[in-house]
């Protein structure tokens, strides 16, 4: 469902993850989502994932972020951006990057007639309960829920926090006209891209030395080969540097 145009309200989107690599499947949901929504501009925010904490090693916050700069090359309205930068996220006192936090320094950094929007992919959609803060979090941006292959849209309802799930009635009309508003929160179905990759697939692919070329764009096939990004043992991730 396309979005009315009103020619002063900003219309601004929110796309985080970890990006590791960032690859053609983000690139798809984008694009799809800056033409059915009227998106005047995505921001692309990797997260910064203390390395300390998690059991699977993240790739060094900056080899994401160039992939992401040189992936979004000659895409005017697809912004790299830093607000989850290791920097930022230690200057805030936080261990790890919570996108509930996020949002609200979004929000402010946005003229208050900007709608904002938050990408997600069902994947990511059906664990929103557990994540940080959900209720504000969900309040905090209208979501915009991408289909993937193996993760069908008919579970968004479900995925909601109990307190925030529209009725029976109401889920069949989001299913019908691809959107809720209610309970102070706002969804948006985004239905039809089917794009079948993964950063793991990438990943192992890299390491088994088979070509990127159709699942990254190519200057960031040719940076993961010139850096050697993905070469050490499995699931290690490029190593900190040493001041880290
Ligand atoms: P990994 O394989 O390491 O889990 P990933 O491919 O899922 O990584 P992320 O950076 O974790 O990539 O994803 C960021 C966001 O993009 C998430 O909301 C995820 O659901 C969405 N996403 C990633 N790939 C696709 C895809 N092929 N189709 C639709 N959404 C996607």
């Amino acid at each position: 469902m396309s979005l009315p145009s009103h020619p002063t309200l900003e219309r601004v989107a929110f796309y985080g993850g970890t990006f590791d690599p960032v690859h053609l499947g983000h690139l798809a949901v984008a694009r799809a989502a800056i033409e059915r929504f009227q998106l005047d501009r995505i921001y692309f925010v990797p997260a910064f994932v203390q390395p300390l904490k998690v059991k699977q090693r993240v790739t060094h916050f900056y080899h994401r972020y160039a992939m992401l700069a040189l992936a979004l090359q000659g895409e005017p309205r697809f912004v790299p951006s830093l607000l989850e930068a290791p920097e930022s996220i230690r200057a805030s006192g936080a261990q790890a990057s919570y996108t509930v936090d996020t949002l609200h320094r979004l929000r402010n950094l946005l003229p208050s007639t900007t709608r904002l929007f938050c990408i997600l992919g069902m994947d990511a959609f059906q664990h929103i309960a557990k994540w940080r803060q959900p209720v504000e979090l969900l309040k905090a941006a209208e979501f915009i829920v991408a289909s993937r292959p193996g993760f069908p849209l008919d579970g968004v309802a479900m995925a909601l926090p109990e307190s925030l799930r529209p009725t029976l009635a109401a889920t069949r009309r989001l299913h019908k006209s691809g959107a809720f508003a209610g309970k102070g929160i706002s969804i948006h179905l985004l239905e039809g891209v089917y794009n079948d990759v993964s950063a793991t697939a990438i990943r192992r692919a890299a390491r088994n030395g088979h070509g990127l070329e159709r699942l990254v764009p190519p200057p960031v096939a040719e940076y993961i080969q010139r850096v050697g990004l993905y070469d050490g043992p499995a699931e290690a991730g490029a190593p900190e540097p040493p001041h880290q």
